[in-house]
């Protein structure tokens, strides 16, 4: 499931269309993508002649400028974003081909887990005004954080991080990511944390976005060995301290993490 730095990633992907106008709309209206859609019928007609004018993205939402509407949708499991040329041929699994002056942007998706819609500009309005905090933003302070420990107390700490109305665009490797490296056991409850902790734990959310950013949504390159990342994939993985890593299912998900550097307290629940 794309993430934060996988969703910039992808949105990237379009850019060389910026400035370029909309020729011509291929889509598939069955394609489950769709699903959110109440004016699909209307596509071809409302982005007909539009420029491509700016990429946004907000955790794993992204949203595309055309004219003053917008093209807004998120992943899923397995969309992808990719340019063509002009003429490309909708294969099937391209769901969406919006063709442009000299390129073709390309929507992909052969689980179609994802969802786009179309939005007016009052509706972009409305839809931004309702947002949470990015990470990286101003406005995702120490105290947003302190609050939302306090308010889910009994939730361990894996399945708090990945409450998309706190922490959007964090995903399952960025939660252990974060987690490993504010030295947190995984399955502690939210509430148990000191100030110290908590404070480390904003921190790392930070420093895992940023650096997601910076290595996998810029070229996708591979994050170096000094991250939880590159252990944390297959059985076996030793934790860069030397220690094998562990993993068990917290809050849902597949969670992997140090015995060692993410000692267990009395409240991880007897989870070692
Ligand atoms: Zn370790």
């Amino acid at each position: 499931m794309p993430e934060l730095a996988e969703v910039a990633y992808y949105a990237k992907q379009w850019d060389a269309g910026i400035g370029q106008h909309v020729t011509k709309v291929q889509l598939h209206p069955e394609a489950r993508i769709f699903r959110q859609a109440d004016n699909l019928a209307e596509w071809t007609d409302l982005l007909a002649g539009r420029r491509y004018e700016e990429r946004w993205t907000h955790g794993k939402q992204m949203a595309f400028r055309f004219g003053k509407g917008w093209l807004w949708g998120h992943l899923g499991m397995t969309g992808k974003l990719w340019m063509a040329e002009r003429d490309h041929v909708p294969e099937k699994h391209d769901h969406l081909v919006i063709h442009l002056t000299r390129h073709a942007l390309v929507v992909t998706d052969p689980r179609m887990f994802g969802a786009w819609r179309w939005l007016s500009a009052s509706a972009w309005a409305t839809h931004e005004a309702g947002l949470a905090p990015p990470i990286l933003s101003d406005a995702f302070t120490k105290g947003l954080l302190n609050d939302f420990l306090k308010r889910r107390a009994r939730t361990p700490l894996k399945a708090l991080l990945l409450q998309q109305e706190r922490f959007p665009g964090i995903g399952n490797w960025m939660a252990d990511e974060i987690l490993w490296r504010s030295g947190l056991h995984p399955n502690r409850q939210a509430g148990s944390l000191s100030p110290k902790e908590s404070g480390l734990l904003w921190q790392k959310c930070r420093l895992v976005a940023r650096q997601a950013l910076r290595v996998i949504g810029t070229d996708w390159s591979t994050p170096p060995n000094s991250w939880l990342f590159n252990h944390r994939w297959k059985d076996g993985g030793q934790c860069p301290c030397g220690t094998p890593l562990r993993r068990a299912s917290v809050g849902g998900r597949t969670t992997c993490w140090c015995p060692r550097c993410q000692p267990a307290t009395t409240e991880t629940d007897g989870l070692t």
